[in-house]
C-alpha cells in the first residue's frame, strides 16, 4: 500500500465540504474525500421529491466562511442548496481531491503505524487522520409492513424519488406524515388522481414564512457584506432563542401548541379531518414541522387521510386493520431515515480490535459527538447527540470542524501518532448530557428518531447552540491519551 495520507473524509455533503475547505484553508492539501455517490450534496442530492426545501432560512443554512449574497428565498429549495454546494466545492478546489463513486466498507486502525487502513468499493487506503462525515439522514428507512415486496405497481422512498414516473391522474398512497412527507403530498396532491394519506402519528405543523428575496434586497447584501452579515446574525439569534422552549422551559411549547391548533382549525374546516390532525403528544417532543400548503392539501377532493394502522401491502393497494384495501398505482414512502445507524453498514475497529458498532451496544456516544474513546485519530461530524430541533445544523458543523482542526493542528505540531479520548472523560461527557435531557422536550413521553430502542436521547443536542461552540472551542490536550511518532 503506498504511504498513508494526511487526512481522509468519508462523504461530500455538507461535513465533508466544510471539513476539506477549512483543512485546505489550514495547509493541510494531503486529502482525499470519498464519497460512494457520482455528486457531491449529500442530503441535498438524494432528496429531489418534488417540494423539497429547508427549514432554515438560506443566510443561515450556509457556511459562515463561503456567504452566499444572492439566495433567492428567505428558505432554500433543494436545487439552489446543491448548486451552492457544488460551487463551494469547486471555488474552494476541492473537487480534485473527491474520489466519486468509493464507498468505504471498512476502516481498521493500524495502532503501531498510527495509521487507518481503509477499504473501499474502488480499492484500498491508508490515512493518518480519519474524518467520518457520512451524515445522521443519509440512509432511507422503509417500514417493515407485511407484503411490501408483493406490491405491483410503482414503490419508492422520498428520497429515491422516481422522476420518470408521472403521477398525473394516478391513484396514490403515501406511508408517513413525517418532514420530507409534508413537503411533497401538496404537489403531489396538485397533480394526482386521488390520494391516501397513511398517518401513523400527526405532526405539529407551523407556517412556514417563505418568500423570494427581491431583486434590490440581493443587491444590497452583496453590496454590503456587512449588512449580509448582520442578516445572518439575527435569523441565528431569533432560532437560538427558541431552544429555550426545547431545552429548557418545555412549558413554553404548549403555548406554541395552542397557536399551532388554532391555525389548524382555521385551515381545515371539517371536524373529524381536523381531529385526525390534532397530535396526542407535546409540541417539540417529535420534530415540529413548517409548511404553508400542508393542511390545505389534504382538504382537496380527491385527498383521503387514513388514520386507520395499515395491515399489509397487496399487489395492488393497502389494506388497514379494518379490512379496507385502497387499489393505488404507486405507493411513495416517506419513512423517514434510519438515523441511529451512524457510521453503519461501514466496519470500523480501533485499539485492540474494538469495532464500533460492539463499543456502541449500550447505543451510540461520543465524546462531544466527535471522538469516541479506543478509536485514536477517528472524528465525526454530525455524531451522536449534536442534530438540533431548533437551528441550523450547518452551525453545529461548523463547531466540530473547528475542532477537528485544532486536533489535526495538535497532532502535526507535536509529532504525534495518535490522540485517543480518555474513556472517563467520554464518560462524564455522556452521562451529562443524558442528565440533561432529562429537562427537554424530547423527553415528554413520545418515542421518536431522536431515541434509541433502550429510550436514550442519541440523536440531538440538549443545550444552546452557542454551548456546543463553546464546548468545542479548542480540544483540551489533558482530554486525550497520545502516543508520540
Ligand atoms: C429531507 C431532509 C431535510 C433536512 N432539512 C434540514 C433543515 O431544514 N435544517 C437542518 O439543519 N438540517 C436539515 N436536514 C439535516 C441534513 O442532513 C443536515 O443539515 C446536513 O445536510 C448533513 O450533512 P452531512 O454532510 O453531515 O450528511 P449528508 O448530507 O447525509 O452527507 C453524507 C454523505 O456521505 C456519503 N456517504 C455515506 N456513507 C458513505 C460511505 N460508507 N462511503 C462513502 N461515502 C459515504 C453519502 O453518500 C453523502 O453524500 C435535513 C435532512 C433531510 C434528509
Amino acid at each position: 500500500m503506498s504511504s498513508p495520507h494526511g487526512v481522509v473524509i468519508i462523504g461530500a455533503g455538507f461535513g465533508g465540504i466544510g471539513m476539506a475547505i477549512r483543512l485546505k484553508q489550514e495547509g493541510v492539501h494531503d486529502l482525499v474525500v470519498l464519497e460512494k455517490a457520482d455528486e457531491v450534496g449529500g442530503t441535498w442530492r438524494d432528496n429531489t421529491y418534488p417540494g423539497a426545501a429547508c427549514d432554515v432560512p438560506s443566510h443561515l443554512y450556509s457556511f459562515s466562511f463561503a456567504p452566499k449574497s444572492d439566495w433567492t428565498r428567505r428558505f432554500p429549495a433543494q436545487q439552489e442548496i446543491l448548486r451552492y454546494l457544488r460551487d463551494c466545492a469547486d471555488a474552494h478546489r476541492v473537487t480534485p481531491h473527491i474520489r466519486f463513486g468509493s464507498e468505504v466498507l471498512e476502516a481498521v486502525f493500524d495502532e503501531d503505524a498510527g495509521v487507518w487502513r481503509i477499504r473501499t468499493t474502488a480499492g484500498e487506503l491508508s490515512a493518518r487522520v480519519l474524518i467520518s462525515a457520512c451524515g445522521q439522514l443519509s440512509r432511507p428507512s422503509m417500514p417493515a409492513i407485511e407484503g411490501l415486496g408483493t406490491f405491483a405497481g410503482k414503490g419508492f422512498h422520498s428520497a429515491r424519488w422516481d422522476h420518470d414516473y408521472d403521477l398525473t391522474g394516478k391513484r396514490v398512497a403515501v406511508i408517513g406524515t413525517g418532514a420530507s412527507a409534508i413537503q411533497f403530498v401538496p404537489p403531489v396532491a396538485e397533480r394526482a388522481g386521488r390520494m391516501h394519506v397513511f398517518q401513523r402519528s400527526a405532526p405539529y405543523v407551523i407556517d412556514k414564512p417563505d418568500r423570494p428575496y427581491a431583486e434590490w434586497e440581493r443587491a444590497l447584501l452583496r453590496r454590503v457584506p456587512a449588512l449580509q452579515a448582520l442578516h445572518r446574525a439575527k435569523i441565528y439569534l431569533s432560532y437560538e432563542s427558541r431552544i429555550a422552549a426545547f431545552v429548557k422551559y418545555p412549558q413554553l411549547m404548549d403555548r406554541a401548541a395552542k397557536v399551532t391548533l388554532r391555525r389548524l382549525a382555521e385551515q381545515v374546516a371539517d371536524r373529524d379531518l381536523r381531529r385526525a390532525l390534532i397530535p396526542d403528544y407535546p409540541m417539540g417532543c417529535k420534530r415540529i414541522l413548517l409548511s404553508g400548503d400542508y393542511y390545505r392539501a389534504l382538504t382537496r377532493p380527491g385527498v383521503e387521510l387514513v388514520t386507520d394502522p395499515i395491515e399489509r401491502i397487496t399487489p395492488t393497494g393497502v389494506v388497514t386493520r379494518d379490512g379496507k384495501e385502497r387499489t393505488v398505482d404507486a405507493i411513495i414512502y416517506g419513512t423517514g431515515f434510519d438515523a441511529g445507524a451512524f457510521l453503519a453498514p461501514m466496519r470500523i475497529t480501533g485499539r485492540d480490535g474494538l469495532e464500533l458498532n460492539e463499543a456502541w451496544r449500550e447505543g451510540a456516544q461520543a465524546y462531544l459527538g466527535i471522538t469516541v474513546s479506543g478509536f485514536p485519530n477517528l472524528f465525526l461530524l454530525y455524531g451522536p447527540n449534536t442534530n438540533l430541533g431548533g437551528n441550523s445544523v450547518i452551525f453545529m458543523l461548523e463547531s466540530q470542524i473547528r475542532y477537528i482542526l485544532g486536533c489535526v493542528a495538535a497532532i502535526r505540531r507535536h509529532g504525534l501518532a495518535w490522540i485517543d479520548v480518555r474513556p472517563e472523560v467520554q464518560r462524564a461527557f455522556v452521562e451529562d448530557v443524558q442528565e440533561r435531557m432529562r429537562a427537554t422536550v424530547w423527553n415528554r413521553g413520545c418515542s421518536s428518531w431522536y431515541t434509541d430502542e433502550r429510550g436514550r436521547h442519541v440523536a440531538n443536542w440538549p443545550g444552546f447552540t452557542v454551548a456546543y461552540r463553546r464546548a468545542t472551542r479548542r480540544p483540551d490536550p489533558r482530554d486525550f491519551q497520545v502516543r508520540t511518532a
